[in-house]
């Protein structure tokens, strides 16, 4: 049978499986493995060349029991309604592990900002908080950057929303520009919580991160900060990787030129002749391979000749369910994307407190708390992994949807 690439149906298997591990009934499960509520918008934008073109996004919500929702917005060409909705429910997942007062939402827009320019890309940005601004709110549902989505969209999203409301809504958006209410930290902050949970991952191997090789697929933003904080720890970055190709070299490779030479889509290996693709990269030898792309990168079909120890999923969802079970057999440590990932949705619920609060945090008090709040993260799921005897991603699962449950049995919901 062919394996199953489709990752909203693998969430809801282990949703299902977490869920029924814990004692919840049908209901719950019923419950829990859909989005309470996915709105499909077209946003018409007028191009530079004055023509009009329709563009379909989304947003996902999953389930709203413990509080508003939270979660990005992804502008990719291959976003499809069912990536939005397995991403809702990722996002819940993070929020459950890390202890947030939000479920997961998500959102999306089939369109290549690659292939746009500055002026329409922020109409684009417009047209979907305006269509889609009766479902989403400060108190709601939150948005948030994501894949090829930036602080500069936060700002125009904000902005629209703030003129619809008719008040200035800096709660209604995180990972703003400092200027307009964004914390410091925002930018780097998954970044930093893969370091936190790299370190807590070696600790459970005893090797030290100055004896650590790493590889890093996907140079955007988490990926990216990350060569640059592995590389100030003392690690080896032995290989990166962009849309184009990989980088490989045992004895480590320069990071600050290549930080220096990235564009600002990541992109840096087309300066190079000596680049493999990102299917070999995954493959070379390293202590910590880092997927920090896209879905579905490590599948039945390499799962074997991955040598890695550790594998830390930056990316949302890069690991099958089957590749799930052949690296668990084959003893490499699975850092799940829903914890690895989570710092971003941390530092923007600090972002979000500030914002509400209307005061404002230095940048040491945003990390020292994001360090407290993954390390705990790591610590539940990793003890439900030796006490419940169950892999990594399902020890993830049964932390992250165990607070959301019990929130719906306490409205009485199920
Ligand atoms: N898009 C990020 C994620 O997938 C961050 C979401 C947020 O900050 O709300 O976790």
């Amino acid at each position: 049978m062919a394996e199953n690439l489709n990752v909203f149906r693998s969430t809801q298997v282990i949703i299902e499986e977490a869920l029924t591990k814990l004692g919840y009934s049908q209901a719950m499960i019923e419950l829990l493995k859909e989005p309470i509520r996915v709105l499909t918008v077209r946003i018409p934008v007028r191009m530079d060349d004055d023509s009009v073109k329709i563009f379909t996004g989304y947003r996902a919500q999953h389930n709203d029991a413990v509080g508003p929702t939270k979660g990005g917005v992804r502008f990719h060409p291959d976003v499809t309604e069912d990536e939005v909705k397995a991403l809702s429910i990722w996002m819940s997942l993070k929020c459950g592990i890390v202890d947030l007062p939000y479920g997961g939402g998500k959102g999306g827009i089939i369109c290549d900002p690659r292939q746009m320019s500055f002026r329409e890309l922020e109409r684009l940005s417009r047209g979907y908080v305006r269509a889609i601004s009766q479902i989403v709110g400060p108190t709601k549902d939150i948005p948030a950057p994501d894949v090829m989505t930036n602080s500069q969209i936060m700002a125009w999203m904000m902005d629209e929303y703030s003129r619809i409301r008719e008040f200035d809504a800096p709660n209604f958006i995180t990972g703003k520009p400092i200027v307009l209410g964004g914390s410091h930290g925002r930018e780097t902050a998954t970044a930093k919580g893969v370091t936190i949970v790299i370190d807590q991952a070696l600790k459970t191997r005893g090797i030290s991160i100055k004896d650590a090789k790493v590889v890093i697929q996907g140079f955007g933003n988490a990926g990216s900060y990350l060569a640059k904080f592995m590389h100030e720890a003392g690690a080896k970055v032995c290989g990166i990787s962009d849309v184009h190709g990989a980088l490989y070299d045992p004895d480590g490779l320069d990071v600050e030129y290549l930080l220096d030479r990235r564009d600002s889509f990541g992109t840096v290996t087309k300066l190079f002749s000596n680049t493999i693709s990102n299917k070999e990269l995954l493959e070379q030898e390293c202590d910590i391979l880092v997927p920090a792309a896209i879905e579905n990168q490590i599948t039945s079909e390499n799962a074997e000749r991955i040598k890695a120890g550790i594998v830390v999923e930056a990316a949302n969802g890069p690991t099958t369910l089957e590749a799930t079970r052949i690296l668990t057999e084959r003893g490499v440590l699975i850092v799940p994307d829903v914890l690895a990932s989570a710092g971003g949705v941390v530092v923007s619920y600090f972002e979000w407190v500030q914002n509400n609060q209307g005061y404002y945090w230095p940048e040491e008090e945003v990390h020292q708390r994001l360090k407290e709040v993954m390390e705990k993260g790591f610590e539940n799921v990793y003890n439900v992994h030796i006490t419940r005897k169950v892999d990594m991603r399902l020890a993830a699962y049964m932390v992250g949807v165990r607070k959301m449950a019990e929130a719906a049995r306490y409205r009485g919901w199920v």
